[in-house]
């Protein structure tokens, strides 16, 4: 089964042209190669966070919702960002958390699901020392399959046999709503299937959520609705520091911070993801929090900074000797 992303938009209803929809490549069930494991580990209070690199996709900036030419010269001007054929590179993150004595780790990653460039965030996982046995509990951002493919072992079974899985509630509905799922083209269906097929083993170990529930020691969900209907954060109280995991807030660190209007065309409500990253960006220099995300560039560790009318994220620096 191949589902290409385009008439995922399409029966999204997201009205993308399609000259302007990103390259992601076309998801195939195909092994991936193996790519070698990269992880960055960082000290939060008395938390120890583990990045985890799935791998990398493209997006040219012109899929962007709001995309302007003059302002995207203007924001790469002197940056290091270069498109590539298929437009600028982004990764794809997850994160361990080790809290309290127990494993946590947030997303997945896309296993096999979408192609050679993508699924090394198991490898990143052993790499680091944690067997997939060791997780209690999954947290989802949401059920795209770069953060939920990873649940799935390539034999189809539970890829962490012993973890229990959060779902924000919303998120859980909205995939599994027939009703939407039978509205949209086929290539959306397989988005619904594939997101259906990732969480099923799960079933009897689910932990649904709302609102700002606690979900794992240290860590309460902070509902972000708009890239999904119910895409979540998650907030990690660590002592002396917090970080906030903010799953897709942000898809281009090169673009959205110093234009945050502009949104990517797999939002499911456009505006709403807009107000979203705004708020969060707000709070997040208001409050002077760390944050990470799923598509940061890795590790995805830093802080937002206001600039004029928007925004800059400063990179934290590597931490040594972890
Ligand atoms: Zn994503």
């Amino acid at each position: 089964m191949t589902i290409s992303r385009r008439s995922l938009l399409q029966g999204l209803g997201l009205g993308v042209a399609a000259s302007a929809v990103p390259s992601f490549g076309t998801l195939a069930l195909a092994a991936p190669a193996a790519p070698a494991p990269v992880l960055h580990r960082f000290q939060i209070g008395d938390a120890t966070v583990t990045a985890l690199l799935d791998g990398h996709l493209a997006v040219p900036a012109q899929a962007f919702t709001g995309y302007d030419a003059t302002k995207a010269e203007a924001t790469l001007a002197g940056s290091f960002y270069r498109p590539g054929p298929q437009g600028l590179e982004i990764p794809v993150n997850g994160y361990l958390i080790e809290h309290g004595g127990a494993l946590t780790l947030v997303d997945t990653g896309t296993a096999q699901l979408m192609g050679p460039d993508l699924g090394g965030l198991g490898a990143a996982l052993a790499a680091s020392g944690v067997a997939a046995a060791d997780i209690s509990t999954v947290l989802l951002t949401h059920m795209h399959p770069d953060h939920a493919g990873g649940l799935l072992a390539q034999d189809g079974s539970a890829a962490f046999p012993n973890a229990e899985l959060a779902v924000a509630e919303a998120e859980w509905a909205f995939w599994h709503d027939d009703a939407i799922m039978a509205m949209v083209d086929e290539g959306s269906r397989g988005f619904f299937q594939m997101a259906r097929d990732a969480v099923a083993p799960y079933q009897d170990r689910l932990k649904p959520f709302t609102g700002e529930a606690d979900v794992a020691p240290g860590l309460s969900a902070l509902p972000l609705p708009g890239h999904t209907p119910g895409h979540s954060g998650f907030l990690l109280d660590a002592g002396a520091d917090q970080l906030l995991i903010w799953g897709d807030v942000v898809h281009s660190t090169a673009l959205q911070f110093a234009n945050p209007d502009w949104t990517i065309p797999f939002d499911v409500d456009q505006p709403l993801a807009a107000a979203t990253r705004k708020a969060m960006f707000d709070r997040a220099a208001s409050d002077a929090l760390l944050v990470v995300g799923m598509h940061l560039d890795f590790p995805g560790l830093g802080r937002v900074a206001r600039d004029g009318e928007a925004y800059a994220f400063h990179q934290a620096p590597w931490q040594f000797g972890l």
